[in-house]
């Protein structure tokens, strides 16, 4: 499960966090109300990651699921809307991101957009590799 490694590095640099906060929209995976942030972690597939090699609409009943899959994607971007409002910072993490070196670099690219200012942003593997 990407999340609980990412919660694990995450926690072993030191960062403390509250999980699944329901009193936020969308229900954020990890809230680190020090640094005001919120971070969702995405499954490619469900949240529809566009242009990733993990997220490809199936081919029965395309329909039913290009149906479900956007409706997952208006949910997500209202909620960073909406947090962002709000004065959260906000953080997407895809789980292809997490799949890169077996996510090894995950929680250090994290941390540094927690020690950035940067108001909201996205990681995938595309944006890991880049880096
Ligand atoms: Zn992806």
């Amino acid at each position: 499960m990407p999340e609980l490694k990412l919660r694990k590095g995450l926690h072993a640099l030191g960062f403390r966090f509250r999980l699944h906060v329901r009193g936020l929209q969308g229900s954020p995976d990890i809230v680190l109300p020090k640094y005001r942030s919120a971070i969702f972690v995405h499954g490619c597939f469900w949240h529809g990651h566009e242009g990733c090699p993990y997220f490809r609409i199936p081919k029965t009943r395309p329909e039913f699921w290009t149906a479900k899959i956007m409706a997952n994607r208006a949910r997500d971007s209202a909620a960073v809307e909406a947090l962002t409002q709000q004065g959260w910072r906000v953080l997407v993490v895809w789980e292809c991101a997490s799949r890169l070196n077996n996510g090894d670099n995950l929680p250090s690219a994290v941390a540094g957009w927690l020690r950035g200012s940067q108001t909201s942003a996205e990681l995938s593997q595309e944006t890991l590799s880049a880096v």
